[in-house]
C-alpha cells in the first residue's frame, strides 16, 4: 500500500507538469526559403576528412553526394603539391570549393529540447542556431511542444520543407494520450503500445516505482525503440543508474543515478536536514556535492559498477555544459554570445527566479562554485575512463536552460569533454558516430 502511494506521488512529480506544456508551444518553422538541394551529384572539392571513427585527418579529398548520399570519398592529391585534376571525380550539377577546410559528419545533440513557450523561442531560432554550429541530428526528450508538434517537425524536416536538423521524437510516458495516469506496469505498457502507433522514436523516462520503469523499457525494446532517462532524485534512492542499465535502459542523461550506483558506504545522498527538492537552489547546490560521496576512483566499488555498465553497453550522454554555470555563473551568464543572440524571452527566462527550471541563482556561493568545481573533476575522471575502457559517451546540450544556448553551448559540451581528457577525435567521435550508433 505505501508503495503504490509513493509510485503515485513520484508519478504525479513527472507527469504534472506535462498537460499545460504540451498546450502552449512555440511557433513551428515556416516553410524553407534558403539553401539548395538536395542534388544529382554534389562534390564537395579539396577538403581534409575527419570520419568521425577516431581516424586522423586526411586530404585533399572529393565526396561525390548523390540524392543526400555519399558514394564517394576519393584522394586527389598530396598535402602541398597541386590537386591531380585526371584524379578528380567529373559530372557535378554543383560544387562546393573546400580547399583549406575540413568536413566531418553532422553533429548529433542527444539531448536537444527544442525550447517551449516558457523560453518563447520559435522553432526557426533554435533550429538554425543548431545548423550554424554543425548539429544536423537532435533527439528531442519528452517533446515538450507536444507529440503531434515534434511528429509534425520531425516530418517536414525529412522532406526538406524547413531549415531544421533531423529530428528523433522521444516522449514522456503519458504525454499526449487520454489513457490516464500510469499508475501500473499494464498502463505503461499500454502508454508505449499507443506511442509507437503514433510513431515515436523513443522514450524519456524519469522516476517511476520499478515495476513500471521496467514495463516500460521492457515494452519499448519489444517495440524496437530507444529509451533515455533523468533519473531524478526523488528516484535514485530505488532505481540508480545500474538498476535502470540492468533492466536495458539506452542512455544515462546527465549523471543522476551515477554516484549512488557508487555508494559504498550510504544508501542515500547526504541531504540537509531543511531539503527540499523542489527548491532548486537545494537540488543544484546538495548535487554539487554528491560524487565525493561515492567510491573513490579506481575502488573495487567503483571499477565494480563501470565494468557492468560497459558490459551491458550503457550509453553515458553527460550534457557537462548545462552545469558548468554551477563551477562559473558569471562566465556562463556573460558568454561572448547572449548579447548577440540571445531573445530576450530566453534572457528573462535565465534570470534567478524560484519557478523557472535552472534559475536558482537567488542563493548561490562561491562555496557552491568550489563544491562544483570538485564535482567536475570526479565525474570528468569517469568519463574519460568509461571512453578509454571501451564505453560510449556521447554529446547532449540541454541547452534553453541554465545560461546555455543552442549550438553554441553544443560546441561547449565538445571542449569540456576534452577538458575531461578526451583527445578532440574522439571528441569528434563522441559527437558524431556515438550519437548516430545511439540512435
Ligand atoms: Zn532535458
Amino acid at each position: 500500500m505505501l508503495r503504490t502511494r509513493v509510485a503515485a506521488i513520484a508519478l504525479s512529480f513527472a507527469t504534472l507538469a506535462l498537460p499545460a506544456a504540451a498546450q502552449r508551444t512555440v511557433p513551428e518553422a515556416p516553410a524553407r526559403t534558403e539553401g539548395d538541394g538536395p542534388h544529382e551529384r554534389l562534390i564537395v572539392r579539396g577538403v581534409t576528412v575527419i570520419d568521425g571513427t577516431g581516424a586522423p585527418p586526411w586530404g585533399p579529398a572529393d565526396i561525390v553526394i548523390e540524392r543526400n548520399r555519399i558514394t564517394e570519398i576519393r584522394g586527389v592529391g598530396a598535402p602541398g603539391l597541386p590537386i591531380r585534376d585526371d584524379r578528380r571525380p567529373q559530372g557535378a550539377t554543383r560544387e562546393i570549393d573546400a580547399h583549406g577546410m575540413y568536413a566531418l559528419p553532422g553533429f548529433v545533440d542527444l539531448h536537444g529540447h527544442t525550447g517551449g513557450a516558457q523560453q518563447g523561442t520559435p522553432a526557426e531560432y533554435v533550429y538554425k542556431l543548431w545548423l550554424a554550429h554543425g548539429v544536423t541530428t537532435i533527439r528531442d526528450p519528452g517533446s515538450g511542444n507536444g507529440v503531434d508538434w515534434t511528429l509534425r517537425s520531425r516530418e517536414r524536416s525529412a522532406r526538406n520543407e524547413i531549415a531544421a536538423p533531423r529530428v528523433f521524437v522521444y516522449v514522456r510516458p503519458g504525454a499526449g494520450w487520454n489513457g490516464g495516469r500510469i499508475d501500473s506496469p499494464e498502463k505503461a505498457r499500454a502508454y508505449v503500445r499507443w506511442a509507437a502507433e503514433q510513431g515515436v522514436d523513443g522514450f524519456k523516462l524519469g522516476s517511476y516505482d520499478p515495476p513500471i520503469m521496467e514495463a516500460l523499457i521492457d515494452e519499448a525494446r519489444k517495440h524496437g525503440l530507444g529509451t533515455q532517462a533523468h533519473l531524478a532524485q526523488t528516484g535514485v534512492a530505488q532505481m540508480n543508474a545500474l538498476d535502470a542499465a540492468r533492466l536495458g535502459l539506452g542512455s544515462l542523461e546527465h549523471w543522476y543515478g551515477l554516484p549512488e550506483a557508487l555508494f559504498d558506504d550510504r544508501t542515500v545522498q547526504h541531504y540537509p536536514a531543511d531539503y527540499n527538492y523542489n527548491d532548486e537552489y537545494h537540488r543544484f547546490a546538495s548535487a554539487g556535492r554528491l560524487w565525493k560521496q561515492a567510491a573513490e576512483p579506481g575502488s573495487d566499488r567503483w571499477n565494480a559498477v563501470m565494468e557492468e555498465l560497459l558490459e551491458l553497453g550503457f550509453v553515458l550522454d553527460p550534457t557537462l555544459t548545462i552545469y558548468e554555470a554551477n563551477r562559473d555563473v558569471m562566465r556562463a551568464r556573460n558568454a561572448d554570445w547572449h548579447e548577440r543572440y540571445t531573445i530576450p524571452s530566453l534572457w528573462q527566462f535565465y534570470q534567478p527566479s524560484r519557478e523557472a527550471h535552472g534559475s536558482y541563482w537567488f542563493d548561490w556561493t562561491t562555496q557552491d562554485e568550489i563544491e562544483w568545481k570538485e564535482n567536475f573533476r570526479l565525474w570528468m575522471r569517469f568519463l574519460n575512463e568509461y571512453k578509454n575502457r571501451g564505453g560510449r559517451v556521447c554529446t547532449g546540450s540541454d541547452s534553453g536552460f541554465i545560461y546555455k544556448l543552442y549550438g553554441f553551448d553544443y560546441i561547449r559540451e565538445l571542449e569540456l569533454l576534452q577538458e575531461a581528457g578526451f583527445h578532440p577525435l574522439e571528441v569528434v567521435r563522441s559527437a558524431t558516430v556515438c550519437g548516430a550508433e545511439t540512435l
